[in-house]
């Protein structure tokens, strides 16, 4: 077997090597086969990466800003074959993946915004004789690392300002979503990205990501997964004290106040919680409803969950698509069988649907009432389609079960707008949606506290992450 080479900026690994199966989780077909990138491809890319930084960080913002909004332009561009992509490997419905290619586009505009704001910021220094001045400098190499549930967005939200910032970006995509990664590397460097500046290796998660931390050249992390492996990066991280963003776990509570407009509650509930068949971060984990309004509301999701269409991503009426995975589904049974084990009553769904010659992974959205903060799916994000709803006696009960949790990534309180102001103000999360279902945007600061990680991404926020200051104290 002949010995495989290093990968040159913006290569592919060679295909000597163990291969990474795609595979469609509406249909278990192979959809595409994979070189796996080897700690040496993981390596060259830090070289490349590296000699790619002096060029780029140079590089005039303006000009940077416009490789960017030529990349967003393009992604629209090519949406339908983008989108087929994203659905194929991860089984959202079409429209959503639509939506998240636009998301990712708005992401590469809003960094370009950003990067034409960078200047030095003179400042009063107060020191007589000197003159003081801010620089905002590019990082350096930046490693990103990313889920499968939005493949393509999430990546374009850590690299869009990691790009606009002057920093050069290595990413590695999950292992089961790499080819919209790959689609989107195509983009930027069609776009007029220069060789080595961004470039995404598939592969072995831990041989590609631990070689890329413990090589001195690498100056920030970027993460956006479960806690359990942004705990095992922050580790390898210190090793070379590189800067992290963590972007982890949710276990967001829709809190629905006291004389709380129920069409608008149902309707947000609808809309947060059964996106991507519930495997968003920021889905509604738990539901805290005041008593007066938990039966009408639990009957009204019921009957609108229970209409939803589930079905293959591909299919034009499909609303709920598969779960990713065998283990997803699991955990998702594991969730309802402990809730109605413990008390909790089924209002709908709380099964998966057969579909002829179809893998057992479409699970209905469910609806669960009476359940409690003794239930497991009050303790661990299930991310699949299901509602359980607890009745609180009113806010302050519900804030204390909301924070009781050790995430705090997002929270959602519906009722009048002044008094769930009040109470959003109080939940320990990093977003929060007052009557709204979808908070966030590209221009909006996203991430959370706790358990559910530290940094921000999106808008001026986004791109903090990748740049420091320097301090220059200049005697004339
Ligand atoms: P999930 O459970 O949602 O798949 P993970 O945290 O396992 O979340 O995955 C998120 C990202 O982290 C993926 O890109 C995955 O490949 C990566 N990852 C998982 N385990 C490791 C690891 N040991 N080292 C580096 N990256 C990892």
């Amino acid at each position: 077997m002949p010995e495989p080479q290093p990968i040159g900026a913006n290569e592919r690994p060679n295909a000597v090597g163990a291969m990474l199966a795609v595979r469609d989780p509406a249909s278990d077909e192979t959809i595409a086969s994979l070189p796996m990138a080897t700690a040496a491809d993981a390596s060259a890319a830090v070289d490349a990466a590296s000699q790619a930084l002096g060029l780029w960080r140079e590089t005039p913002p303006a000009e940077r800003a416009a490789v960017l909004e030529r990349g967003a332009e393009a992604l629209l561009r090519d949406v339908e074959a983008l989108a087929r992509t994203i659905t194929l490997e991860s089984g959202k419905p079409l429209g959503e993946a639509r939506g998240e290619i636009r998301y990712a586009a708005d992401y590469l505009c809003s960094a370009a915004e950003e990067a034409r704001t960078l200047m030095d910021e003179p400042f009063d220094g107060r020191r007589a004789g000197l003159r003081a001045v801010a620089v905002r400098e590019p990082i350096g190499v930046c490693a990103a690392v990313t889920p499968w549930n939005f493949p393509l967005a999430m990546l374009a939200r850590k690299a869009a300002p990691a790009l606009a910032a002057g920093c050069t970006m290595i990413a590695k995509p999950a292992e089961e979503t790499p080819l919209s990664a790959i689609a989107f590397e195509r983009v930027l460097t069609a776009s007029g990205l220069p060789p080595g500046t961004f470039h995404v290796l598939a592969g072995d998660p831990g041989t590609i990501v631990s070689t890329w931390l413990a090589d001195p050249r690498v100056r920030k992390l970027t993460f956006t997964g479960s806690t359990e492996t942004g705990r095992l990066l922050l580790r390898q991280a210190a090793e070379q004290i590189v800067r992290c963003s963590m972007e982890l776990g949710g276990h967001a509570a829709f809190i629905v106040l006291e004389g709380a407009d129920l069409d608008a509650a149902v309707a947000g509930a609808m809309t947060a919680k059964f996106r991507n068949a519930g495997q968003t971060c920021i889905c509604p984990n738990r539901f805290l409803v005041h008593h007066s309004l938990a039966p009408a509301f639990a009957a009204r999701l019921a009957l609108a969950a229970s209409s939803l269409i589930v079905g293959p991503g591909l299919e034009a009426a499909t609303q709920v698509g598969p779960l990713i995975s065998d283990a997803a589904v699991a955990k998702v049974r594991r969730h309802v069988a402990d809730a109605l084990a413990n008390g909790a009553r089924l209002v709908c769904g709380g099964e998966t649907r057969r579909l002829p010659n179809r893998p057992d992974r479409f699970f209905e959205p469910t609806v669960l009432v009476d359940c409690h903060p003794g239930l497991l799916c009050f303790h661990e994000e299930t991310f699949g389609p299901v509602a359980p709803i607890a009745a609180v006696r009113g806010a302050d009960e519900a804030v204390d079960i909301a924070n009781a949790s050790p995430w705090g990534l997002a929270g959602y309180v519906f009722g009048s707008s002044q008094q769930a102001e009040t109470v959003a103000r109080q939940l320990a999360c990093g977003v929060a949606g007052v009557n709204e279902p979808a908070p966030s945007n590209a221009y909006a600061p996203f991430g959370g506290v706790k358990w559910s990680g530290f940094g921000r991404e999106g808008g001026r926020w986004g791109i903090d992450e990748y740049l420091t200051v320097k301090y220059l104290a200049i005697r004339a």
